[in-house]
C-alpha cells in the first residue's frame, strides 16, 4: 500500500538522490494476497498457480506475487535513456518482499514493464521525473464527493481504476480498453498487477485526498475546476504527522500504509472469517472497480475526519502538518479501519478471481 516513501525520506531523497523510493508497507499487500489465496475456489486457484508460475518462479501466490508492482519502483532511467533495476542500498529493506523475482529473467521482466510504462504519462510528483507506473497505484478524489466518478478532480485515465479495468480486461483475454495506453505485455504481468492494485484500491488514502488553500483549509476542487500545485497533499505524502514517533518525520500516508504489527504479513484466521462475511459484490465485473473505489471513498471521510491542517514551518520537510483532535483515539479508529479494509480487500480479490476463473 505505498506510495508513501517518498516524503518519508524527503530530506535525503530530495538533496541527493533523485531514485525512487520503493517497497514500504508490503505485510499489507502480503496480508490482503494472503486471504484471497485462502478463498479462491480451485479453478481459480489452479488458474492463478500456472500463470505466477513458470521456468522463473516457483510456489508464487497472490500473498507472494502482490508487493510486485513496489519492486518496480527500483527501477530507474539514467541520463542515456536506459532503464536499471538499481538496489538502494540505504534501503536494503525495500528487497524483502522482491526477494521472488530476483533472477535475471524476473529482474528484466521488471525493468521491461517499467520502460514501457514509463513515459507514458508525466508524473513529477516532487520535482524529478518519477515513471507514469507510480501512478497507477492510487486517485486522489476529494473527501467532498461521496462517490468515484470520472470527470472528477484527482482521477485520470492512468489512475488505480482505470490500470485495474486494463489488468482485468488482460486476464480476461479481451484488448485494454481505451484510451490510455497500459503496456501489460501478458496473464502473468497482469496478475501480478491486479494482486497489488486491489490492496492499494482498499487503502483509504489511496483513494480520498484533502485538498487545501494556503492556510490549511479545506477546499473543493470539482467546484474550482482546478489544483493549486502548490497546496497539493499528494495523498497525504505531503502532511507530516510528528505527534506519531517524536523526532521522526512520518507523513500521513505512510501512517495509513502501515498495519497493525500483530497482522504480520499473511491473513490471520481473524481477517479471513472476516473476508467470508463481506458482502457479493452487485452488477457486471467490470463495473466493480469504480464500485469499489467509491466504497473506500466512504471510509477516507473517516480516515480525514477530525484533523487539522497547517502550513509546516521550516525546517519541517513536508508542506503540511496535522493535528488531531484525540491522536490515541484516532490511531484506535484507524486500526479498526485498517482491518475491515484488508479483509475486503482479500474478499473482493477472490471474488474477481473466481468470477473470471468460475
Ligand atoms: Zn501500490
Amino acid at each position: 500500500m505505498l506510495r508513501a516513501a517518498i516524503a518519508l525520506g524527503w530530506l535525503a531523497v530530495v538533496a541527493l538522490d533523485p531514485a525512487p523510493a520503493s517497497a514500504w508497507g508490503y505485510q499489507g499487500h502480503r496480508v490482503v494476497g494472503s486471504i484471497a489465496d485462502q478463498l479462491l475456489k480451485p479453478a481459480a486457484k489452479a488458474q492463478v498457480q500456472q500463470i505466477l508460475n513458470d521456468f522463473d518462479t516457483h510456489g508464487i501466490d497472490l500473498r507472494k506475487a502482490a508487493p510486485w508492482p513496489d519492486c518496480v519502483k527500483s527501477v530507474v532511467r539514467h541520463d542515456d535513456g536506459k532503464f536499471h533495476y538499481e538496489v538502494d542500498p540505504d534501503h536494503i529493506e525495500f528487497e524483502v518482499p522482491c526477494t521472488p523475482f530476483n533472477s535475471t529473467r524476473e529482474r528484466a521482466r521488471i525493468v521491461d514493464y517499467a520502460a514501457r510504462n514509463w513515459s507514458t504519462c508525466s508524473y513529477t510528483p516532487d520535482g524529478f521525473e518519477r515513471g507514469c507506473h507510480n501512478t497507477f497505484h492510487f486517485l486522489d478524489v476529494a473527501i467532498q464527493r461521496s462517490y468515484v466518478d470520472r470527470g472528477l478532480q484527482g482521477t485520470n485515465p492512468h489512475d488505480l481504476v482505470a490500470a485495474i479495468e486494463a489488468a482485468i480486461a488482460v486476464l480476461q483475454g479481451k484488448p485494454i480498453p481505451p484510451p490510455f495506453p497500459f503496456s501489460i505485455k501478458d496473464r502473468k504481468e497482469a496478475l501480478l498487477l491486479l494482486a497489488h492494485f486491489i490492496g492499494d484500491l482498499h487503502q483509504p488514502l489511496h483513494v480520498g485526498s484533502v485538498y487545501l488553500d494556503g492556510n490549511g483549509r479545506l477546499v473543493d476542487p470539482d467546484v474550482a475546476h482546478k489544483v493549486d500545485p502548490d497546496t497539493e497533499t499528494n495523498g497525504g505524502n505531503a502532511i507530516e504527522d510528528s505527534v506519531a514517533v517524536p523526532f521522526q518525520v512520518i507523513n500521513l500516508h505512510h501512517e495509513w500504509d502501515d498495519i497493525p504489527t500483530d497482522l504480520g504479513d499473511a491473513a490471520t484466521g481473524e481477517l479471513v472469517d472476516a473476508a467470508k462475511s463481506v458482502p457479493p459484490s452487485q452488477g457486471a465485473l467490470e463495473s466493480w472497480p469504480a464500485a469499489w473505489a467509491t466504497d473506500t471513498l466512504l471510509v477516507a471521510h473517516d480516515a480525514f475526519k477530525g484533523l487539522v491542517f497547517k502550513p509546516a514551518q521550516p525546517p519541517a520537510p513536508a508542506k503540511w502538518t496535522v493535528t488531531y483532535d484525540n491522536h490515541i483515539d484516532y490511531l484506535q479508529a484507524a486500526d479498526a479501519i485498517k482491518r475491515k479494509q484488508l479483509a475486503k480487500g482479500g474478499a473482493r480479490l477472490a471474488e474477481l478471481l473466481n468470477t473470471i476463473w468460475p
